[in-house]
């Protein structure tokens, strides 16, 4: 697999001068190929590589359903498009990779309980495999039309044009996750977190921006540990950090912070809309239920929030947070503070929101 670019678009000229009769539409797909190809070797990320073999794809062949499966050392990650086969397509890849649900990691998704779901078999699904040396990846496909020999060239040329591209990224994205992602949650380590709130503090503070801090750890899980066991108190951490990405915006940083300790930098938010969003996810972490060795296990979590203020620094805004989190703690638990409660006048049934202390 390891072609150079230019052995690449010398096979593709050869096996487009014979495929297509129309020389116009002959030039159009070569044209198309190379410089799909040529953009994969620019991409700076696996995720941007990968979402350049789609759009190649549903350039020169369309298809109903692209998923690009990535082995990583901590799981694997997916790339689906469209989301609706989300559910058919799970199945096959835990049997093909041989892993739990808990370790898919998807890239490009968030993922709502109503998504609209469809089914497909098998039968219309084509896969194609990679492995390179520091890359073991799938795609899947569910083309418009039935695969000729002539699309499984295709397909192969474009993996050939992402294979040395993927795998140099991917290697690299190993070694640095290594250094700055707890490998437990997936979350950022607290090493790493610290050097990204002094970052994001110097540029709120330059461009006069608010920044915000949301601190959470979980209630009494010791006790989870106590009932489930160490491996049900893994997976609870593993869960929560999961459901909290997935509710985050791209530009937030979720870390891990200590054991049960978790810690948000929120850029251009302020304190308002941090508690409001802390809010949000407080009541999705109340409402999961995570089944492990046929129990249900439920947990709640306590939110301490902070804004940054003028000449404040790392430890000023991480003091603030936790300040908050343990009056959260010490107010019953469950709960933001500061938070948002709303009260309902029965006469003018009117809504206003005061800011609880
Ligand atoms: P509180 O509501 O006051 O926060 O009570 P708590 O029980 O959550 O707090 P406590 O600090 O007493 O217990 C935290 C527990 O978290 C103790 C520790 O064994 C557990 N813990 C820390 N890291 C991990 C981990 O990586 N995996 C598991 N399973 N447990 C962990
Ligand atoms: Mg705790
Ligand atoms: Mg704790």
């Amino acid at each position: 697999m390891k072609q150079t670019i230019q052995s690449i678009n010398a096979n593709i000229s050869g096996f487009f001068s014979v495929l297509f009769s129309s020389a116009a539409k002959k030039a159009a797909t070569h044209n198309k190929l190379s410089r799909h190809i040529v953009a994969l070797n620019k991409k700076t990320s696996s995720k941007e590589i990968i979402n350049e073999v789609a759009v190649c794809l549903k350039d020169i062949l369309d298809y109903r359903l692209f998923a690009f499966v990535v082995k990583k050392e901590s799981g694997v990650d997916v790339w689906l498009d469209p989301r609706m086969y989300k559910k058919s397509l799970e199945d096959i890849i835990l049997e093909d990779f041989n892993i739990k649900r808990e370790n898919l990691n998807y890239l490009n998704q968030t993922f709502e309980p109503d998504d609209r779901e469809e089914k497909f078999t098998m039968r219309n699904l084509v896969s194609y495999e990679l492995n390179e040396e520091h890359c073991y990846s799938r795609l899947y496909m569910l083309p418009q039309k039935s695969i000729t020999p002539f699309h499984d060239e295709v397909v192969t040329l474009i993996l050939q044009g992402c294979a040395t591209a993927l795998s140099k990224q991917i290697q690299m994205e190993n070694l640095r996750d290594a250094a700055v992602v707890d490998p437990l949650t997936g979350c950022y380590n607290r090493r790493e977190f610290e050097n990204q709130i002094n970052r994001h503090i110097a540029t709120a503070s330059r461009h006069g921006h608010p920044l915000s801090l949301f601190m959470f750890d979980l209630d009494y899980f010791k006790r989870i540990n106590d009932t489930h066991g160490h491996l049900g108190g893994d997976l609870v951490l593993k869960k929560i950090a999961l459901l909290v990405k997935d509710n985050m915006r791209e530009g937030d940083v979720l870390a891990r912070y200590g054991g049960e300790e978790f810690i948000a930098i929120l850029p251009e938010t302020d304190k308002n809309k941090a508690m409001e969003l802390a809010d949000r996810l407080r009541a999705k972490i109340a409402a999961l239920r995570i089944p492990h060795n046929k129990n249900i296990i439920h947990i709640t979590a306590s939110f301490g929030i902070s804004q940054l203020t003028p000449n404040a620094d790392m430890n000023k805004i991480i003091q603030d947070a936790d300040t908050m989190l343990y009056k959260a703690k010490l107010n019953g638990r469950n709960t933001v503070m500061p938070g948002l409660i709303k009260i309902c006048s029965p006469k003018q049934e009117e809504k206003k929101i005061k800011i609880k202390r």
